[in-house]
């Protein structure tokens, strides 16, 4: 791992309805910016807020010499969309995004900012203290062991959505043309350098929770095909665990009757059970068939890149470097340059 030169540091926010937190976030974003090495700016995006958040941003963004960018989009399209939305608009090569709420301090952003510059390409972080019912605690507990088991990668929380990005994580992530997304995955699915970092969490001062139960329900979906079409594959093995019990159970039916004679087998009742489970298993086995084919061209569908390249390493172009030779031939320079 190298270390990374920063030169401009993004901050995005998405706002929806938090008109009474926003002075206070500006405030305290612009001071902890303050206390970093970089330029920076604040770009705040306004999830079609129906309070005066929009007119706050805009206002803060017509300040002279404002680092605060204001984007405000026509409707209300969920936090996710609202911080791509950020992340096609900054210029940073390390995006940090924040909850406008200040849940997330935002005094630890030169933390972030300090181990971005080590060369990590996100830097998550975990609430030490978190402030939130238990309702909404175990859901993301049990999300968090979730994700751990099927991408390998042991992140301890999910929901904290202050985190660091570097720039080539973020370019891959406004690649992907999926519609819903669940950012800290989708970016976890490009980085090969992540690290976690204690952070506190203090509790909502101003307004409520905008997820629902019903928007939970929907973040969690996100969340799960945003990783993987397991769920899909799980109606085979569904299936063939049926099946193979029904055959199982027939067998075992056929043995005892042979053994016991006709009245012991409730004169075939039993049969009709092993047939059934067998049918059922094999009905799953084609539902889990669909699957697969519904599992690829869902990853056709949202055309992830396939790969991202960091960097290529080649010759200098003849063009650029010509050396030439006494009979007209043009010898290129094997020094190594980054391009
Ligand atoms: N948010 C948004 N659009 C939405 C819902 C939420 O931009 O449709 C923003 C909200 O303003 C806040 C952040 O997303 O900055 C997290 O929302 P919230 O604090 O309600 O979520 P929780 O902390 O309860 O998970
Ligand atoms: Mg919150």
């Amino acid at each position: 791992m190298r270390p990374y030169p920063i030169n401009l540091v993004s901050i995005v926010i998405p706002v929806y309805n938090e008109e009474a937190s926003l002075p206070e976030l500006l405030r305290r974003t612009e001071a902890a910016c303050q206390q970093l090495h970089q330029p920076y700016e604040i770009v705040l995006v306004d999830d079609g807020s129906r309070d005066d958040s929009a007119d706050l941003l805009e206002q803060a963004a017509s300040r002279p010499d404002s680092p605060v960018v204001a984007v405000i989009l026509n409707r209300n399209y969920g936090q996710h969309a609202a911080i791509m939305a950020g992340f096609e608009q900054c210029k940073g090569d390390v995006i940090i995004t924040l909850d406008a709420d200040l849940q997330n301090p935002p005094e630890e952003i030169p933390r972030l900012v300090a181990q971005a510059e080590l060369g990590y390409d996100v830097v998550a972080t975990v609430r030490s203290n978190r402030q939130d019912s238990a309702l909404r605690r175990w859901p993301s507990k049990l999300i968090n062991l979730a994700v751990q088991r099927s991408t390998g990668v042991a992140m301890s929380d999910y929901g904290c959505m202050l985190r660091a990005y570097r720039r080539t994580i973020v370019d891959a992530m406004l690649a992907c043309r999926e519609r819903s997304t669940f950012i800290p995955i989708l970016a976890n699915s490009f980085a090969r350098h992540t690290t976690e970092i204690l952070v506190t969490h203090a509790e909502r001062e101003h307004g409520e929770s905008k997820y629902s139960p019903m928007r939970l329900i929907n973040l969690m979906f996100d969340l799960i095909t945003c990783m993987t079409t397991t769920p899909l594959r799980l109606l085979s093995i569904v299936g063939f665990a049926m099946a193979g019990l029904g055959v199982l159970f027939a067998m075992t039916l056929i043995f005892l009757r042979l053994v016991f004679g006709a009245s012991w087998a409730g004169h075939g009742t039993f049969v009709l059970f092993a047939v059934l489970f067998v049918f059922t298993g094999g009905q799953f086995i084609g539902m889990g068939l669909l699957g697969e084919y519904l599992g690829r061209m869902y990853s056709d569908v949202r055309a992830r890149p396939r790969f991202f390249i960091e960097k290529v390493l080649r010759s200098q172009p003849a063009a650029s470097n010509p050396a030439v030779t006494v009979d007209g031939l043009v010898s290129t320079s094997s020094d190594q340059v980054l391009s």
